[in-house]
C-alpha cells in the first residue's frame, strides 16, 4: 500500500519511489494503458470531490536509458491502493522519480481550501450546512441545506471569506484518534465524521473551521488568493452555489469585464448604467414594434382598398362571374398577407383572394374569402397544395400554406378553376 506523501506535505511535488505493481487497465488499437502502483506517492487520486493530479514518472533503465512516462490519471481502488495510469509499462522494482504538475495541483488546492472556507462562512452567516461539493474543470459548486439565500447574505459570506483570506490564517493538519474525533463531533466542534475506522485527518483554518478531510490544502488562507461567488440557484431541495478561487476568479472577472466593456461600447453607456440602457432599448423596441404593427395595418387597409377598387372596375366592364383577386408581394411577410386578406374580405364580402409572399422560399400563401363567398378556403388550399406536393390548410374563411414560387401561377389557375372565377 502506497505511503501517501501528500497527506503530510501538500507542497511536495517531486519524490523518489519504487514500482510495486503493474496491471493492464485497457487495450485499444494495439496500445495498452497501464496502472502502476508505487511504494510512496505524492500524486493525489480523485476523491472527496477533488480531481486527480497529473504529472510524470521518470525511470532509468539498467542500460541507463531515460524513460518518461506521463501520468494521465490517478485513482484509488476499494482496497485503498493508489494507481497511476500511464502508457509506458513500468515493471515492479523499477526506481522512479515522480513529478506532480504544479499548476494543476495549486489550482485544486486553492479551489478545495476555498470550499472549506466558504462552507464554514455559510454555516456561520446563514446556518447553512454544506451537503455536497464538486470541483469542476471550469468552476466549483457546493450544495447547501437551506431553502433560499438573499443577495445580502451572499455578499456577506463572500466578504467574510475574503477577509479570512486577507488575514492569511494558518491552515494546519493533524491526525486524531477516532475516539477524539467522535468527542469533537459530539461537542459540535466537528460537523461530520467519515465512517472509516482508524486515525482521522483533520484540517483546521485557525479560529474558523475544523474538518475531517483527506484532500490537499494550502498552508495559509492567503494562498487561496481570493474567492468569487458566481451563481446561486435552486438544485432540488438544496441551494447550489458556484464559486471560483485564486487565478480562476481573476480569469472570470477579467472575462466579465471584457464582456461589460464590449456591451458598454455598443450601447455608448458606462458599465454601471448598462441595465438602465438595456431597459430603455427594450422599451423603445416594444414601442417600435407597436408602431410597425399599426403602420402595417394602415398599409394593408390602403392596398386592400386599391385592389378592391381595381376589381370593381373590371366587374363594371365585364359580365360574368367574380374574378379571383391574386397578388404576389416580394417585400411583405405572412403577417401582412393576413392583414391584407382580412381587409379585402371586409371591403368586398363576396371576394376570394389568393395572396403570396416571395420574401422567403418556398413562397407563403394565404387564401381568404369574404362573408358572402362560399368557397371553403381550408379544404381548397389543402387539396391544391397536396397536388403540388406542398402543405397547407386552415378554416373555411382563411387558410395558409407554402409552395415553391415557381408553382404560384399554376396554383392560381387551379384555385380559379375551383371557384369558377375568371383571371384577374
Ligand atoms: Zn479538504
Amino acid at each position: 500500500m502506497a505511503n501517501r506523501l501528500y497527506y503530510d506535505d501538500a507542497a511536495l511535488l517531486s519524490f523518489s519511489a519504487q514500482v510495486t505493481d503493474i496491471r493492464e487497465a485497457s487495450r485499444a488499437n494495439g496500445q495498452s494503458l497501464w496502472q502502476v502502483a508505487l511504494d510512496r506517492s505524492a500524486f493525489y487520486p480523485a476523491s472527496g470531490g477533488q480531481p486527480h493530479d497529473i504529472g510524470v514518472l521518470l525511470a532509468t533503465s539498467r542500460s541507463g536509458a531515460k524513460l518518461e512516462a506521463p501520468v494521465l490519471e490517478v485513482v484509488e481502488d476499494e482496497a485503498g491502493e493508489v494507481w497511476h495510469f500511464t502508457r509506458k509499462p513500468l515493471l515492479a522494482g523499477t526506481q522512479v522519480e515522480g513529478l506532480v504538475d504544479a499548476v494543476r495541483r495549486r489550482d485544486h488546492m486553492q479551489q478545495h481550501s476555498g470550499q472549506h472556507l466558504l462552507s464554514a462562512a455559510f454555516l456561520r452567516e446563514c446556518g447553512a450546512r454544506t451537503v455536497s461539493f464538486h470541483l469542476g474543470a471550469e468552476s466549483s459548486t457546493i450544495d447547501l441545506a437551506i431553502d433560499a439565500l438573499t443577495d445580502g447574505q451572499i455578499a456577506r459570506v463572500e466578504r467574510l471569506s475574503n477577509e479570512i483570506i486577507a488575514q492569511n490564517r494558518t491552515v494546519s493538519l493533524r491526525t486524531v484518534e477516532r475516539q477524539e474525533a467522535e468527542r469533537l463531533l459530539a461537542a459540535g466542534v466537528l460537523r461530520k465524521l467519515p465512517e472509516r475506522e482508524g486515525a482521522i485527518r483533520m484540517i483546521e483554518i485557525a479560529d474558523f473551521d475544523l474538518n475531517a478531510c483527506g484532500g490537499t490544502h494550502v498552508r495559509a488562507t492567503g494562498e487561496i488568493g481570493g474567492l468569487l461567488i458566481r451563481k446561486v440557484e435552486k438544485a432540488g431541495k438544496s441551494i447550489r452555489v458556484e464559486f471560483l478561487c485564486g487565478l480562476r476568479a481573476i480569469d472570470a472577472a477579467r472575462r466579465d469585464f471584457e464582456t461589460l466593456t464590449s456591451a458598454s461600447n455598443l450601447l455608448s453607456s458606462a458599465a454601471a448604467r448598462l441595465p438602465e440602457a438595456i431597459s430603455r432599448l427594450q422599451a423603445e423596441s416594444k414601442s417600435a414594434a407597436k408602431e410597425k404593427e399599426s403602420l402595417l395595418e394602415e398599409i394593408a387597409r390602403h392596398v386592400a382598398a386599391e385592389m378592391v377598387s381595381q376589381r370593381q372596375q373590371v366587374l363594371a366592364e365585364a359580365e360574368g362571374p367574380l374574378p379571383l383577386i391574386t397578388r404576389t408581394f416580394p417585400d411583405h411577410d405572412l403577417t401582412f398577407l393576413k392583414l391584407l386578406a382580412r381587409n379585402i374580405a371586409r371591403l368586398s364580402p363576396e371576394s376570394i383572394s389568393l395572396l403570396a409572399s416571395t420574401q422567403v422560399e418556398p413562397a407563403q400563401i394565404v387564401l381568404a374569402r369574404g362573408a358572402a363567398a362560399t368557397l371553403h378556403c381550408g379544404n381548397t388550399l389543402r387539396e391544391e397544395l397536396a397536388a403540388l406536393g406542398a402543405r397547407g390548410g386552415g378554416s373555411a374563411d382563411m387558410a395558409q400554406g407554402a409552395v415553391p414560387s415557381a408553382s404560384l401561377d399554376s396554383l392560381a389557375d387551379k384555385v380559379r378553376a375551383e371557384c369558377g372565377h375568371p383571371g384577374f
